[in-house]
């Protein structure tokens, strides 16, 4: 993995964008430089702040040292290909990656921002791959297959660039910081690119750095079993989903490969570990997807897991991808698999999703452009 080889500040070599960094990191360049250290706050306020894309835009730094800055670091920046907005403010991007590959992200208000009145909740879903490797059957990220890992900086971006682009809009308010949550949901499995994630998360989070409280920050996962477990045993408290989509083996495995490796014998333990490890409640996605895990064979044992875990269902009605051959049950049949769940006891929603007019579910975006194939990366698997 690149990260392995690392330069004298401890980033990897390869990344070497001043968004990747971290403050003690960049306090330490700056040392060997024989710069203050009250330089290196100037500088992150600049970056996660006042989200600048240049180093000649920090103003209070001297001319030298941003030109020192400039010869060491990278500031690149994402760009948006594609903003599509759709009826209840939700607005999705297509971001151009520095070596051309295109990822996605979603900004959800909590509530829809009404005339002059600002939304109380925004989240912004990120990707973490380009592509992913996991082929979960209902998933239009997995069609392409896996590209590669983002970068630190290129998670981190996803969030400044658009609360860049936000802040360009004619209505947009004064607030210094639009996204108060994040959910990693977008492309990729998150936790295939374990050590780069939580680098951007620990910037994200940072008083010098994004400032999103860690319990604010949900991560989902296909159901990676080591990696749940290491998960637990970090110091934040990040929130955990698990994209389940079927209650029993052999259902889950029809819709989600990773199931083989990774059982629903082992993964609950897993959950169970990072409750213990945390104290916090995960949610169990469930995509409801009409004739193959909607069924009334299914919603005990869902209901059953749940209970265990003491865990919420989130209930989604499966979103038509082209190419896929699935299709959402019907609204009746949605109600009596939720009715089901709550009869045996367990605690379940039925989402009404935002952004189903703007094909917000994962990678679906990107499909539908064709963007997916417009330039090769060079990205370095690892
Ligand atoms: N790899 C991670 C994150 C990406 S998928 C994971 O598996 O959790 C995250 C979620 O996107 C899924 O659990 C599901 O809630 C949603 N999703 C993806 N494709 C969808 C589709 N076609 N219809 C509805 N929801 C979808």
């Amino acid at each position: 993995m690149a990260g392995r080889s690392a330069n004298e500040a401890g980033v990897p070599s390869r990344d070497r964008d001043a968004r990747s960094l971290t403050l003690p990191e960049l306090q330490s360049t700056l040392a060997t430089w024989s710069e203050p250290p009250f330089r290196a706050t100037q500088i992150m306020e600049w970056l996660h702040r006042r989200r600048v894309t240049g180093w000649e835009a920090m103003t209070n730094l001297p001319r030298p040292l941003r030109q020192r800055l400039a010869n060491r670091f990278t500031l690149r920046c994402l760009e948006p290909r594609v903003v599509q907005g759709s009826a209840d403010t939700t607005r999705k991007f297509l971001w151009r990656l520095p070596d051309g590959a295109f990822v996605e992200s979603v900004l959800i208000p909590a509530n829809p921002a009404l005339y002059g009145e600002a939304s109380d909740r925004v989240t912004l879903c990120v990707s973490t791959q380009v592509g992913c490797a996991y082929g979960c059957r209902f998933c239009a990220s997995g069609l392409g297959g896996w590209k590669r890992n983002l970068e630190p900086f290129e998670i981190v971006e996803q969030v400044l660039a658009a609360e860049r682009w936000h802040a360009a809009q004619p209505a947009a308010g004064t607030a210094t910081r639009l996204v108060t949550n994040l959910v990693i949901m977008g492309m990729g499995e998150p936790l295939a690119n374990y050590d780069r994630l939580l680098r951007a998360l620990r910037i994200l989070n940072a008083d010098w750095g994004g400032r999103i409280g860690a319990r604010r920050i949900t991560l989902s996962t296909c159901g990676l079993v080591p990696q749940i477990r290491r998960l637990a045993t970090e110091p934040e408290q990040f929130g955990l989903a698990i994209s389940l989509h079927g209650a029993t083996d052999p259902v889950r495995e029809r819709i989600m490969p990773v199931n083989r490796k990774y059982p629903l014998a082992q993964l609950i333990p897993a959950c169970e570990a990072y409750i213990a490890g945390k104290g916090r409640i995960i949610t169990l996605e469930y995509i409801l997807i009409a004739g193959v895990n909607d069924g009334p064979d299914q919603a005990p044992p869902l209901a059953d897991i749940a209970r265990r875990l003491r865990a919420k269902i989130n209930l989604i009605p499966y979103n038509r991808v082209d190419g896929l051959p699935w299709e959402r049950p019907e609204p009746a049949r949605q109600e009596r698999f939720l009715a089901a769940l709550e009869q045996r006891g367990a605690r379940a929603t039925l989402r009404r999703e935002k952004g189903h007019d703007i094909d917000a579910a994962c990678g679906q975006l990107r499909l539908r452009t064709g963007l997916e194939t417009a330039d090769e990366p060079s990205g370095n698997p690892s």
